[in-house]
C-alpha cells in the first residue's frame, strides 16, 4: 500500500506490516475501498476531499498510542480527526494515517468537583447531554455537531463564553499522546508548558485523548431562541443589537444575523428565501429575569417570526445545527471586533443584500466578558480585545458556484476588515490563508509557541493543523 511520509515521500507499506499494525489495534483500520473508510474521510467541508492511505478509529488511548508508534516507526504523515468540523479540513490529508476519534465519545461527570471528563471524539452534544444529567454545562460552542477538542485546542466561544471565557479558559487538564508514543498529563502543575500551549496551540503537540472541563449550573431551561424581521428592519434591528449588547449581563449572550430566510417552520412560508434580520438571544441565569431581558427584543416592530422562548439549555444548543449541513461547501472571512459601529452596520446591511446563496449570512457573535479579564498570556488563544467576532459565512451546494460565493465573501470581508482589533479566530481560518493570517490568529503567543513545540515535538510530526515550526 501506498502512503506517504512526514517528509512527503512515498512509500510501500508491506501486507505483513499492515497485518501487524492491526493486531496492536482493538479498533478497525479501514483502507480506501472498505466499509467506513468514505465516511471517516469526509470531512464537515466539502470543498475538502483529502484521501487518506489508512484509517485507524482507535477505540482508546493504546490504540492511539499504537498509532503513534507505527507512525514513528515508517515516519508517516499523520492527521487526526476530531468532529472533523474544521473549515480547513484539517483532520484529512492525502496518503496520511488518519486517527479517527470518533469511537471515542465518553463522558463522565464529577457534579461534586463539578468536572466533567469527555473523551477526544465527542461532539459539543455529548458533553452537553451528560453534563445536563447534573444540571451542569461547559463553556461549548453554538452548534451541537462540532467536535470539542478542535474547538477547544483552538480557543471555543459560545452562550456561556461571556461568563467563563474561552472554552479552553475553562479545561482543567488533558491527557495527550505525545510524539515519542507517551501519554502525559498536561494541566496548571503537570508539565504546565504544555498544558499553556494546548490551549490556543492546535494538535500541534500530541494526540488528545481527553479534557477535563470545569462545568457550572445551568439550565435546564434557559430563555432562548431567534426573533426574525424582513431586511428592510434591519438599520432599526441592528441599532437594537448594538444598544442591547452594550448593557446586557454576561448571563445572556447577542446574536445578529442577517441572510435569506431559511425554510424553517417558524418563519411564513412567503418570506423563505428572502431577505431577513434576525437576533439570538440566549440567557443563561434566572429564566424571568432572562424574560425581563429579552422582552424589548420580542415587542420590537413586526416580526415575522418569533422563537425566543423558555426551552430547555440542551436544545438551545442543537437550534442552529440545521443551518450547518455536514457536505454542503463553505468559505468563511472573520474578524474579531472591540465594539458594534454603526457604520459597520450600514456595511453588513449592504453586503447582506448581495448574498448569492440562499444558505449564506453575515453574523455577530456577542463574547465579551470573562474572556477579557485574562492576560494576554494566559493561553495562545490571546486576543482578550475581542468583544464581537464577525463572520461572513457563504454556503453553497454545487462546485460551479464556487467563484460567485467566494468573491462574495471575500469582498465583504475586505469591505468590513477595517473594524477588525486586528485579531481573527484560528478555527475559523479556510484552506488557503496564509502566514499572515495565521499570526494574526495565533497573536503574541507564538514564540511561546515554538519554544513549547520545540521541547514537545522537535520532529514535527503533528504538521497537519495550524502548523508551529519548533523553535
Ligand atoms: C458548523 C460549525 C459551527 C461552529 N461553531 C463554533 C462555535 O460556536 N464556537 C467555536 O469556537 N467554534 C466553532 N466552530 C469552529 C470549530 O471550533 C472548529 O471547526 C474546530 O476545528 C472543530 O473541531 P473538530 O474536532 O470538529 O475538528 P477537526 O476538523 O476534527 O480537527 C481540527 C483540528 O484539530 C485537530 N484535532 C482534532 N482532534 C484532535 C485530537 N484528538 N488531538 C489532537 N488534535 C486534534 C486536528 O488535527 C485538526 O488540526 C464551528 C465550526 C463549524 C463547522
Amino acid at each position: 500500500m501506498r502512503a506517504k511520509t512526514m517528509d512527503g515521500r512515498e512509500i510501500d507499506l508491506r501486507q505483513e506490516e499492515l497485518d501487524s499494525f492491526k493486531k496492536r489495534l482493538r479498533g478497525p483500520v479501514i483502507a480506501p475501498g472498505e466499509a467506513g473508510y468514505a465516511e471517516s474521510r469526509a470531512v464537515w467541508n466539502s470543498m475538502i476531499d483529502k484521501k487518506p492511505a489508512l484509517v485507524a478509529r482507535c477505540l482508546g488511548t493504546a490504540d492511539v498510542i499504537a498509532c503513534v508508534q507505527f507512525a514513528s516507526e515508517h515516519r508517516l504523515l499523520l492527521c487526526i480527526k476530531g468532529g472533523g468540523h474544521n473549515i480547513a479540513g484539517l483532520a484529512a490529508a492525502d496518503d496520511a494515517l488518519m486517527l479517527d476519534m470518533s469511537l471515542m465519545r465518553g463522558v463522565w461527570v464529577d457534579p461534586q468537583r463539578k468536572v466533567a471528563h469527555a473523551q477526544a471524539g465527542c461532539l459539543l452534544g455529548d458533553v452537553d447531554r451528560e453534563t445536563q444529567v447534573h444540571g451542569l454545562a461547559a463553556v461549548l460552542g453554538f452548534v451541537s455537531l462540532t467536535g470539542i477538542t478542535g474547538l477547544t485546542l483552538g480557543g471555543g466561544f459560545g452562550y456561556l463564553t461571556r461568563r467563563w471565557g474561552w472554552t479552553s479558559d475553562t479545561v482543567l487538564g488533558i491527557d495527550v499522546v505525545t510524539a515519542d508514543a507517551r501519554l502525559v498529563r498536561a494541566s496548571s502543575d503537570e508539565n504546565a508548558d504544555l498544558f499553556w500551549g494546548l490551549r490556543g496551540g492546535g494538535g500541534n503537540f500530541g494526540v488528545v485523548t481527553g479534557i477535563d472541563y470545569e462545568v457550572h449550573p445551568v439550565g435546564p431551561e434557559v430563555v432562548g431562541g431567534v426573533v426574525a424581521w424582513p431586511a428592510a428592519a434591519a438599520p432599526a434591528v441592528l441599532e437594537l443589537y448594538r444598544t442591547l449588547a452594550a448593557k446586557a449581563p454576561p448571563e445572556l449572550t447577542l446574536v445578529a444575523l442577517m441572510r435569506p430566510a431559511p425554510p424553517a417552520p417558524w418563519l411564513p412560508k412567503d418570506m423563505h428565501g428572502k431577505p431577513i434580520v434576525a437576533l439570538l438571544a440566549c440567557h443563561s441565569g434566572d429564566p424571568a429575569e432572562g424574560e425581563k431581558l429579552v422582552a424589548p427584543i420580542k415587542s420590537f416592530g413586526t416580526p415575522i417570526g418569533d422563537v425566543l422562548v423558555r426551552r430547555p439549555y440542551e436544545q438551545m444548543q442543537s437550534l442552529l445545527d440545521a443551518t450547518q449541513p455536514k457536505g454542503r461547501r463553505y468559505y468563511w472571512k472573520s474578524e474579531y471586533l472591540s465594539s458594534i459601529e454603526p457604520a459597520l452596520c450600514e456595511k453588513v446591511i449592504a453586503h447582506a443584500a448581495r448574498i448569492p446563496s440562499p444558505h449564506s449570512a453575515v453574523v455577530l457573535f456577542q463574547i465579551e466578558g470573562a474572556l477579557n479579564r485574562l492576560e494576554e498570556e494566559h493561553s495562545p488563544v490571546g486576543n482578550r480585545d475581542a468583544r464581537y467576532v464577525l463572520n461572513v459565512a457563504g454556503s453553497w451546494e454545487q462546485a460551479a458556484e464556487d467563484g460567485a460565493n467566494i468573491d462574495w465573501v471575500r469582498g465583504t470581508w475586505n469591505d468590513m476588515k477595517s473594524f477588525s482589533t486586528g485579531g481573527t479566530y484560528v478555527n475559523f481560518l479556510t484552506e488557503d490563508e496564509g502566514p499572515e493570517r495565521i499570526a494574526a490568529a495565533l497573536g503574541k503567543g507564538r514564540r511561546r509557541l515554538a519554544e513549547v513545540k520545540a521541547k514537545w515535538d522537535p520532529q514535527n510530526v503533528f504538521r497537519t493543523n495550524r502548523n508551529i515550526k519548533p523553535a
